[in-house]
């Protein structure tokens, strides 16, 4: 499907897998719709005042991360030590510009500490407790494990710890957007592959795995399974493609999710150009996601199907 240019534009998704249609209740379908939903108009209505991409991305995957129904922030996912490690990256197209934290747990909102790294240090990176020492002297918000835990997310864990493997399920938040300067901006955010090794950090703080945005070409934030997009250089791949090929966008990312499949590895993609053309590609049954255009309304969708249109 092609969406056309718009003088603004933003796109969210809430993680690709095996979303199954029959087992997602109607009341379940719609919780999902309007979590995208706020997420697109908090974006939306950074973008619709004039501000920057940047800061439409990090409001968007913020209202994402505090909905306990995706995998980041509250009701992120747990380690198969029963803790949370939380990832994110936020990265600005004008300079390419970066900020990320891995395997970090105590911040409220992981792509804010990622915004932290980018605006308050010259690193890109941080982890672990060093990572939460930095936002801690930084006095970003933190939150008990009380808060970040929810009841889906401890029964996924109990359940995998008894069949004596990692549950392996999969989710993330993410975001980009192209403002009314044509600038562009990517968040991505995610508590990881439910019961992973403690330690384990997947390609979403990865500049060029999950996470990328150049003005010059497009702005991407990936969902999948980390370490085939770490492998694959997913993000960068599509905007490579699309500075030495000449290909669209569209083209682009439908050639980086095929070939991602080919190879076994499953997931999807939002992505944006500069001209605010999108790209919303996936290899899974389902991807939560969405998008929002100048003048227009929230469109979000679950699986292959026409986008719900929200009328706000
Ligand atoms: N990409 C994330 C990771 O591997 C998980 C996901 O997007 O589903 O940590």
């Amino acid at each position: 499907m092609s969406i056309e240019p718009a003088a603004f534009a933003l796109a969210v998704h809430g993680g690709a897998g095996t979303i199954r249609r029959e087992r997602t209740s109607k009341a379940a379908r719609a919780a999902y719709h309007a979590g995208l939903c706020r997420a697109l108009l908090a974006g939306g209505a950074v973008l619709a005042g004039g501000g920057r991409a940047l800061d439409a991305v990090a409001a968007a995957v913020v209202a994402l991360e505090d909905d306990p129904l995706f995998n980041a922030g509250r009701g992120a996912s747990l380690t198969a030590a029963g803790t949370f490690e939380m990832d994110a990256a936020i990265m600005d197209g004008r300079d390419r510009r970066a900020g990320a934290v891995a395997a970090v747990f105590g911040p409220k909102n992981p792509v804010t500490a990622a915004r932290a790294v980018m605006d308050a240090s010259p690193h890109v990176l941080l982890v672990a407790e060093g990572a939460a020492a930095f936002c801690r002297a930084r006095g970003l918000a933190f939150a008990e494990p009380q808060y970040f835990e929810t009841e889906a997310r401890r029964r996924e864990w109990r359940e995998g710890m008894e069949r004596r493997r990692a549950p392996g399920g999969h989710g993330t938040v993410g975001a980009v957007a192209r403002d009314c300067d044509g600038n562009l901006a990517a968040a991505t955010s995610t508590g990881g592959i439910a019961g992973k090794v403690p330690g384990r950090v997947g390609d979403s703080p990865l500049v060029g795995a999950g996470t990328f945005a150049d003005n010059r070409t497009c702005a991407v934030s990936a969902t999948g399974h980390g370490e085939f997009f770490i492998r694959w250089g997913v993000a960068f791949e599509v905007a490579a493609r699309l500075a030495h090929l000449g290909q669209t966008l569209d083209r682009a990312a439908a050639a980086v999710i095929a070939e991602l499949a080919a190879q076994g590895g499953e997931g999807g993609l939002v992505a944006i150009d500069r001209d605010g053309r999108l790209a919303l590609p996936f290899n899974t049954p389902g991807m939560y996601r969405g998008y929002l255009k100048s003048g227009g309304a929230p469109h979000t969708a679950i699986w292959d199907e026409p986008y719900c249109v929200s009328r706000s």
